[in-house]
């Protein structure tokens, strides 16, 4: 038999390893940022081009390094941070595996500079592909900068999956507000393409956290604290009145460490029930302090999961330690948890002085005006035709029930249920059919084999969605918007005003047009039809984070999102002809069963139905 098995040469090796640490130029922020904090560095400044594919720079004032150690940290397993495997059990360093520098080295042009106090001037390397290709003195303060050019020059595979600059950006946000959160002591600078998005000095937590987060985060805030002999937990968590449908505002830190922990986040969940509804997402910003013998980091390449000794305690500790907090606050009643609804009301401070919440209105403006229905939108006969294609998609196949929905846990926009029997005859088409509303809610009519009620609020939903998506898919750049004499200011952190700004081709489609401002972005115009503020309507947008959820794009989702919040209200009483135009709207839908959430729109009572009942 040949002999087959070889040695892989040690660049392949960091090649491989770099796989599992350096998974996007996210990666690499995250590890030369958590050198940077290891080597003690009070400033800390992140420059990255083009998300990070062009250049990532990142500069500490740390130790440095003396010029042997500079010629050993791109070594495989070079790591300065222990020496023995009984040291994994006292880490309190970020790094100890003594792979980041060599995998991102493997895969990327880098420069190192670093000067060490006790060296007379700078040392400098230039690598390329973890082959050190010059090395010479420099002039250098103390500290170290590396930039990483061409990340994934020579893995054209990795290059080709990542995505979009606005996408990879806010994973280097995201890895930028990690460290940053965890590290409030030392000032952090990130700098994207020459434009500062955040300076964040040195600051006590709860600045830090609005400093990433921006100034209105303040007033959302309720400390925890508690501790016992084994385990501590501090930080802050969200008031429930402003938990969001993203769970983009959660952080668990263990030992300064972020972390995932599925256990742990239910347990924080746990603690905010009765609080808010199933699908609503508390921020928190946790930090727990553990003896590092009863804690195991090294489960995982990037050691963001960990095991614990006692995943018990911790959670007995964590769970009463926030319900106290919530119940100091009374945001929550502090003994009794087993309310149905939240209990979100604040004692009033002293002296504080209660002045009407102010909403922008158009008093002239009707959403059922005709001329706001915009083009083609008005439905004709041919709508008849529309519903009944459905049905007989719908209830024609060969099962007899109902197409399914399309997977997802929000998202059903798919065909749903229809119905048995065609709610109107052509004849019976027209304003002529008496209609009344209930409880001002629902809208009663009539049809010819029974008696139909329509959810309006649901109803104005599923329309504005569809017409939010035939402008997406249309030609048309912008919509049919309404101008904003004062464009109005919304202030947003940098994170979310890239995302919003990122987004502002596709919402020009819907109508709703932003500009880059000081602090966030300004709204100059809002979609003509619906009732909303430019708050209303740019949180909508940033509920959707996610590219793509069960299929459905972020463009759609976001389209859902707004039509929810643009809908005509349950509570509202209308007018009989604003009855007559939702529902003939409704019934020139493609699937006017369902809102775009998928939940029901229109309940029917058949006549055989009611006959049953009189029986
Ligand atoms: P690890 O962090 O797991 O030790 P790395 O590959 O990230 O492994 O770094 C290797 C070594 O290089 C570190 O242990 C440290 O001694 C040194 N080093 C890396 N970055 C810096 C820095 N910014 N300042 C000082 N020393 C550094
Ligand atoms: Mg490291």
């Amino acid at each position: 038999m040949p002999e087959v098995i070889k040695q892989l040469p040690e660049q392949v090796a960091n090649q491989i390893a770099a796989g599992e640490v350096i998974q996007r130029p996210a990666s690499a922020v995250k590890e030369l940022m958590e050198n940077a904090v290891d080597a003690g560095s009070t400033r800390v400044e992140v420059r990255v081009v083009d998300a990070g594919r062009t250049l990532i720079q990142v500069e500490d004032n740390g130790s440095g390094m003396v010029e042997a150690d500079a010629r050993r940290c791109f070594s495989r397993h070079a790591t300065s941070k222990i020496s023995s495997a009984d040291d994994l059990y006292s880490i309190v360093s970020k790094g100890f595996r003594g792979e980041a520098l060599a995998s991102i080295a493997s895969i990327a042009h880098v420069e190192l500079k670093t000067c060490h106090a006790d060296s007379a001037h700078g040392f400098q390397m230039n690598l390329e592909g973890g082959t050190t290709m010059e090395s010479l003195p420099c002039a250098m303060e103390v500290g170290t900068q590396i930039s990483v050019r061409h990340l994934f020059y020579n893995v054209p595979a990795r290059r080709n999956f990542l995505k979009s600059d606005a996408v990879e950006m806010r994973h280097v946000i995201d890895e930028f507000h990690r460290v940053a959160l965890a590290h409030e002591s030392i000032h952090f600078v990130l700098v994207h393409n020459d434009k500062e998005l955040f300076n964040l000095r040195e600051a006590m937590l709860r600045k830090r956290i609005v400093g990433v987060f921006g100034s209105k985060y303040d007033e959302r805030l309720v400390p925890v604290e508690e501790s016992t002999d084994v385990v501590g937990v501090k930080g802050f968590v969200g008031k429930p009145d402003f938990a969001r449908r993203t769970r983009g505002e959660q952080f668990l830190f263990v030992n300064q460490r972020f972390v995932r922990h599925h256990v742990l986040h239910r347990t924080i969940m746990d603690a905010y029930e009765g609080l808010l509804p199933r699908d609503q997402f508390p921020l928190y910003v946790l930090f727990l302090t553990i003896d590092p013998a009863r804690l195991d980091v090294n489960i995982h390449p990037t050691k963001t999961e960990v095991k614990f000794d006692e995943d018990r305690h911790i959670q007995s500790l964590l769970l009463p330690a926030i319900r106290r907090g919530l119940g100091k606050y009374a945001v929550a009643p502090s003994l009794d948890f087993e309310q149905e609804t939240g209990l979100n009301i604040q004692p009033l401070e002293e002296g504080r002085v209660v002045s009407e919440p102010s909403v922008q209105v158009n008093p002239d403006y009707n959403p059922f005006a005709p001329q706001h229905a915009g083009g083609g939108l008005r439905p004709g006969r041919g709508q008849l035709d529309a519903w009944k294609s459905l049905y007989e998609k719908t209830w024609n196949a060969d099962t007899g029930q109902g197409v399914t929905e399309a997977q997802g846990t929000t998202h059903r926009s798919a065909v749903g249920a229809g119905f048995p029997e065609m709610p109107f005859t052509e004849a019976e088409s027209s304003s002529a059919r008496p209609l009344f509303q209930l409880q001002n809610r629902y809208i009663v009519t009539s049809t010819k084999s029974g008696l139909i009620l329509v959810d309006q609020h649901r109803a104005h939903q599923r329309i504005l969605y569809e017409t939010l998506v035939r402008q997406l898919e249309s030609d048309v750049n912008q919509s049919a918007t309404q101008q904003l004499l004062f464009p109005t200011q919304v202030d947003l952190n940098a994170a979310d005003q890239l995302f919003v700004l990122e987004s502002s081709t596709w919402l020009a489609k819907f109508g709703l047009l932003v500009a880059e401002s000081e602090d966030g972005i300004e709204v100059q115009g809002m979609p003509v039809e619906g009732e909303n503020t430019p708050e209303s309507m740019i949180l909508a947008v940033l509920e959707e984070r996610e590219e793509e959820v069960a299929g459905v794009s972020r463009e759609e989702r976001v389209a859902a999102r707004l039509a929810e919040t643009m809908a005509v209200r349950v509570g509202k009483s209308l007018k009989p002809e604003e009855m007559v135009d939702l529902v003939d709207r409704l019934f020139g839908c493609s699937t006017p069963v369902l809102d775009p959430f998928g939940r029901t729109v229109i309940v029917t009572f058949e006549s055989n139905e009611l006959e049953q009942r009189f029986r």
